[in-house]
């Protein structure tokens, strides 16, 4: 089932990025493990996908025990500063980073872990009060600080978009993330190599595909 599942996932992926003219290469699947066990994200792995998204620390942990550093680990949920010390040797990439302190205290562990930790930017750009993410218009400012942080790689950005009632409602939320990328990109901050846009998730992959996403996390859709 679920390797049927991210079969058609990725047929999805290749025919809306060929559609669109894009390169199917430069999208990455990130399957969204959170409402499975460990034994379905290594069915995931099985199947050849190689990036694994969880969005809180414990339930990344307890399939780390399992899965070890066999998948790429990406964190995509809302991440508590006090938190950070227990993922900060695990995972690749951070995709919401939303706060100064949040960025301060992942730049101080990954120096303890000897490493530079890779994050994106989560930016609420729908505005809806229930979401996480810093307003687009305080975007610059949060990357002109983070600019000091030698352990710090801001790849790009990330949004979580409201969820949609049919196809093409939410690519002018895409849409409104690739033009604050595009500009922030042109600006080329310290510590920064923006080349990753993390959005869509199962309702409106392809619509972020077409939008420019470079990762999609997509769960739903994988294991129903
Ligand atoms: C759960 C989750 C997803 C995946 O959502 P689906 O609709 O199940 O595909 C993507 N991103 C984040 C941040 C999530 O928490």
């Amino acid at each position: 089932m679920i390797r049927e599942n991210i079969k058609k996932v990725r047929d999805e992926i290749y025919d809306t990025a060929i559609n669109c003219g894009r390169n199917p290469d430069d999208i990455t699947l990130c399957a969204v493990t959170k409402t499975v066990d460990a034994s379905a994200a290594q069915e995931v792995l099985d199947s050849g996908v190689t990036v694994l998204g969880e969005n809180r620390v414990q339930a990344l942990l307890e399939k780390y025990e399992v899965l070890a550093d066999k998948p790429e680990w990406h964190l995509i949920g809302h991440l508590q500063t006090n938190k950070v010390k227990y993922i900060a040797d695990k995972v690749s990439l951070i995709h919401s980073v939303e706060s100064l302190r949040l960025a301060e205290e992942i730049d101080r562990r990954a120096k303890l872990a000897n490493k530079i930790q890779d994050v994106l930017i989560e930016v609420n750009v729908s505005g809806e009060a229930s979401k996480f993410g810093i307003r687009p218009e305080d975007t610059e400012k949060l990357l002109e600080q983070i600019a000091g942080f030698s352990n710090i790689c801001v790849r790009g950005l990330m949004t979580i978009a409201p969820l949609p009632e049919k196809e093409g409602e939410n690519r002018k939320y895409f849409s409104k993330l690739r033009e604050l990328f595009v500009d922030i990109q042109s600006k080329k901050y310290d510590n920064s190599n923006m080349d990753i846009l993390s959005m869509g998730m199962s309702r409106d992959y392809k619509d972020a595909i077409k939008e420019g996403a470079t990762i999609v996390r997509v769960g739903t859709a994988l294991f129903n």
